[in-house]
């Protein structure tokens, strides 16, 4: 069984772009079961010769971005469960949100594993931005555009030392 990372965060942070950077189209399998599962994504993916599992959670339904704090939660809980490693993922064109210090509550609680992926850090002025998302108490950052990939090397080369 290779290890299951899951990446979290609020609507429209940009979870998805990184999901389909991960698998990079192979083996997308979609969950066709009603409920929480139904808006999971499941994908296979490797790094450094290490393979692993990707869930992208919260939904491709479309205007899902209104999906409730509840469904979030309820996602996250789902995560955390069946996870080794969690991939906290936040936006640094909005900042911090009351979203994410929620999630960031349920995280720190947490024994396995959270990366704290700063997304949308397109440019220098926001990767300085980007400092305050200490405030949510997970410690140090990845800061990475999923479009482009850029500084998603870092990012995945903390994972696979933590699979
Ligand atoms: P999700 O709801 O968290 O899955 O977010 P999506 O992956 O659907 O992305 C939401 C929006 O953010 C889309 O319009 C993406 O193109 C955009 N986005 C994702 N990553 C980046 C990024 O690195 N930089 C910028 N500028 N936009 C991004
Ligand atoms: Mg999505």
């Amino acid at each position: 069984m290779s290890a299951i990372v899951a990446i979290v965060g609020r609507p429209n942070v940009g979870k998805s772009t990184l999901f389909n950077r991960l698998i990079k189209r192979r083996e997308a399998i979609v969950d066709a079961v009603s409920g929480v599962t139904r808006d999971r994504h499941y994908g296979k993916s490797d790094w450094n010769g290490r393979e692993f599992s990707v869930i992208d959670t919260g939904g491709y339904v479309k205007g899902s971005d209104d999906v409730f704090e509840a469904e979030i939660d309820k996602q996250v809980e789902l995560a955390i469960d069946e996870a080794d490693v969690i991939i906290f993922m936040v936006d640094v064109e909005t900042g911090v949100t009351g979203m994410d210090e929620d999630v960031a509550k349920l995280l720190r609680k947490v024994k396995k594993p959270v990366l704290l992926a700063v997304n949308k850090v397109d440019n220098n002025k926001r990767a300085e931005d980007a400092v305050e998302f200490y405030s949510l108490g997970l410690g140090d950052y990845f800061t990475i555009a999923s479009t482009n990939g850029s500084g998603t090397g870092d990012l995945l080369d903390a994972l696979v030392e933590v699979l």
